[in-house]
């Protein structure tokens, strides 16, 4: 049986992949220190599951409203409106499972075959993979190094055509940990503005911030019309199993896209919708004390990165990764994050995996523990001694 033709433009995420890959080898019994899964290693603040608890026992255990939950959409509404500093109504939210299906929906609703749309490269897979499998063109957009892992605008400028449809854009950022600042922001809704295309802004990292403050796009004059803004609550409550995310979406989009959840998905589960309310209306305290955490994690594995001969590692203000430089090591980054996993035991993503921009870097998620992140530090250092 062979798969349809559109099959062979979509792409994957290869974390899972190389999960699957380690978890083997320690079924054979070798010890492996996993940094290539992008989840928080807490578990769900129990407080959020006992309003789960609660709402599968009052029954919430049917069919919502496609769009989600009115008491969720006013409390995501609610929420967004105090920390993007814009008015939002419940009419504008959109709940999905997980946030993901933002991405899908709003390449399938927007975007035409032909159309380009312009991605962070290095970036979230996914972005492409679904660019490509509506028929779109993808621009890369290079993320550098030498700033922060943000993007030079004359790149911006250069990718910007008579077809840009869309834009998407991620900060904090996956892979790199790398955040926009407000002056590319203005930048970007001035551009957007002139050419007349939306911007998607995926926000999933907006609460694990160390340095600076997140600022969306969505603020920016105008831009409420053209932003598709995704957030969610699988990293900042530790909820990645639970699929719950959502979008804040421009008035005339939000049909289209609630019809692709009605032909795809009915609905987001009952319970897990009460308890995302519970989640942004509870005590925070749970987010405060994971990226207390994180951020201690991130300089004890920056500063031991960098402390590898041929490792150069800045120090990323948001998301739970690092992107380290490793060009001047003798082997490709994909050949290291193999020599990494069978001869450490310490598994990582070749940051090709993220894109073409991406060579010569290897991503690596510290929502490990420290004394996890140690060893894995140890057994690189001893492993890149021996190249
Ligand atoms: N965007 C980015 C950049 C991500 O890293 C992820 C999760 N890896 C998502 C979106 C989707 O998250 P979820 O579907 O679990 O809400």
């Amino acid at each position: 049986m062979e798969l349809a033709e559109r099959m062979s433009r979509l792409g994957t995420e290869s974390a899972f992949d190389v999960f699957a890959k380690a978890q083997r080898l320690e079924a054979q019994g070798r010890s492996i220190i996993h940094l290539e899964i992008g989840q928080p290693d807490f578990p769900t603040p129990f407080p959020i599951c006992e309003a789960a608890f609660r709402a599968m026992k009052d029954g919430y255990t049917g069919y919502t409203p496609a769009a989600g939950l009115l008491a969720l959409r006013e409390a995501i509404a609610e929420h967004i409106s105090t920390t993007r500093n814009v008015e939002i109504h419940p009419d504008e939210v959109v709940v999905t499972p997980g946030a993901k299906p933002i991405i899908f929906f709003t390449l399938m609703a927007l975007v035409n075959e032909g159309d380009e749309v312009i991605y962070p490269d290095p970036g979230f897979p996914i972005y492409q993979s679904v660019i490509n499998f509506v028929g779109a063109q993808g621009i890369p957009l290079p993320l550098r190094e030498e700033v922060g892992f943000r993007f030079h605008l004359d790149d911006l400028i250069n990718a910007i055509s008579a077809r840009t449809r869309l834009l998407i854009l991620n900060s904090p950022q996956n892979p790199t940990g790398g955040l926009l600042q407000a002056e590319d922001l203005a930048a970007i809704a001035e551009l957007a503005d002139r050419h007349n295309f939306y911007v998607l802004s995926d926000e999933i990292y907006s609460r694990i911030l160390y340095e600076g403050k997140h600022i969306s796009l969505i603020q920016f004059p105008g831009m409420k019309a053209r932003t598709i803004l995704l957030d969610g609550y699988s990293k900042t409550y530790a909820m990645t199993g639970w699929r719950l995310g959502y979008g804040v979406i421009p008035k005339h989009l939000v049909e289209g896209i609630v019809r692709l959840m009605i032909n795809c998905n009915s609905c987001t589960c009952a319970f897990t919708q009460m308890a995302g309310i519970e989640a942004l209306r509870g005590s925070q305290d749970f987010v405060n004390q994971m990226v207390a955490e994180f951020k201690h994690r991130r300089d004890t594995i920056v500063d031991g990165l960098n402390a590898i001969e041929g490792i150069h590692c800045l120090k990323p203000a948001g998301a739970f990764y690092v992107f380290p430089n490793v060009k001047d090591l003798p082997l490709s980054c994909n050949e290291l994050a193999d020599y990494f996993l069978n001869e450490a035991g310490v598994s990582l993503l070749a940051g090709t995996a993220f894109g073409k921009f991406g060579d010569g870097y290897l991503r690596i998620s510290y929502a490990n523990s420290l004394e996890n992140l140690q060893v894995a530090i140890d057994r690189m250092r001893a492993a890149v001694m021996k190249l």
